[in-house]
């Protein structure tokens, strides 16, 4: 079976394998989409420290049931989506159902090889069937959990106005989930193609370019107020230390993005406004289902949202092109 390997950073490779064998209380799934992620492209430049490489990356994957396990809840044939963090059960977190920030945590195409490829076999637990989604949506899955996840973290509330700082794939799913929950948006980003398409696409109410009078205008859509929640999408240590200050007294900062560093606030400022600070990681199953319900109610753009696709075998050559910011790549779906 054909599959792509990064063997070093930025050597991508092109080689067949044996098609794997089914484990026990595994299914043997037949890929057929795989999303490319933030995290494939870190993997890619080499800015994944921890990563060992040889790596066949792509954890954001949906495909078909080749042999389910026998009595099983998956049949052959089933079109399906896979939780691709794979968790022990066992740890002081998954014993509390936060299987997202599991101890043990091992991520498929991170921690073991992933879905630049075309069979896997993996625990039926994590395999779920795709209902009333296409192939395409339901490997869309993944990304759009972890902003609904994060919007449920910060217990997102009708009317309450909500600042999502960096308008990648992760923030745009924060975006629209606050918003289906009723929530007033406010997008801001450096590139202006992504302030264009939150304001096209995803109808948030407001969308700031970064950039001299930035925080004049945050302070005139909120009438000076701010924000009730801010949602820190940046993946960078200034911009995450730059977003207390756009929290309204009483509001919540939810930290999406995670850098490798450490984050420093003004303790006054942060009591001044009782800031409640969380962290968000990952999803779990019932944020993967909460995508799912409002994809099925076609309440999810996924159509705009997947801007660029191509064929595994075309990966090693035109991976490359996807890091080219004029390319305004939001989603790439790699066919199976
Ligand atoms: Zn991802
Ligand atoms: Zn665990």
């Amino acid at each position: 079976m054909l599959t792509v390997i990064c063997e070093t950073p930025g050597t991508l490779r092109a080689e067949q394998r044996e098609r794997p064998v089914r484990g026990e209380g595994e299914v043997l799934l037949r890929v057929k989409r795989v999303g490319v992620c933030g995290t494939d492209l870190h993997i890619f430049t080499g800015n994944q420290p921890f990563l060992q490489y040889p790596r066949v990356m792509g954890h954001e994957l949906s495909g078909v049931i080749e042999e389910p396990v026998p009595g099983g809840r998956l049949a052959k044939g089933d079109v399906a989506y896979v939780m691709p963090y794979l968790s022990c059960g066992t740890c002081v977190a998954c014993r509390q159902g936060k299987t997202n920030c599991c101890v043990n945590i091992q991520v498929l195409g991170v921690h073991r090889d992933g879905a630049f490829t075309e069979y896997l076999s993996l625990p039926e637990a994590f395999v779920h069937k795709a209902e009333g989604v296409t192939l395409d949506q339901a490997a869309m899955v993944e990304f759009l959990a972890i902003g609904a996840h994060a919007v449920r973290r910060g217990n997102v509330q009708p009317g309450q106005r909500v600042l999502v700082v960096g308008a990648g794939p992760i923030g745009m799913a924060a975006m629209i989930f606050a918003r289906l929950r009723g929530a007033e948006v406010t997008a801001i980003d450096g590139r202006q193609d992504r302030v264009d398409f939150c304001r096209r696409e995803l109808g948030v109410t407001h969308a700031v370019t970064l950039g001299e009078g930035d925080v004049d205008q945050l302070s005139k859509v909120t009438n000076g107020e701010f924000f009730d929640q801010v949602f820190d999408a940046t993946g960078n240590a200034k911009a995450i230390e730059r977003g207390f200050g756009f929290v309204a007294h009483g509001g919540t900062y939810v930290l999406i993005s995670v850098v490798r560093d450490t984050i420093t606030f003004s303790d006054p400022e942060f009591h001044k406004r009782e800031t409640t600070l969380l962290g968000s990681r990952n999803a779990t199953t019932e944020d993967f289902e909460t995508v799912i319900a409002a994809m099925r109610e076609g309440k999810v753009p996924t159509a705009a949202l997947n801007t660029h696709r191509m064929a595994l075998a075309d990966v090693p050559a035109d991976f490359q092109q996807l890091l080219d910011p004029a390319r305004g790549v939001v989603k790439a779906i790699v066919e199976v």
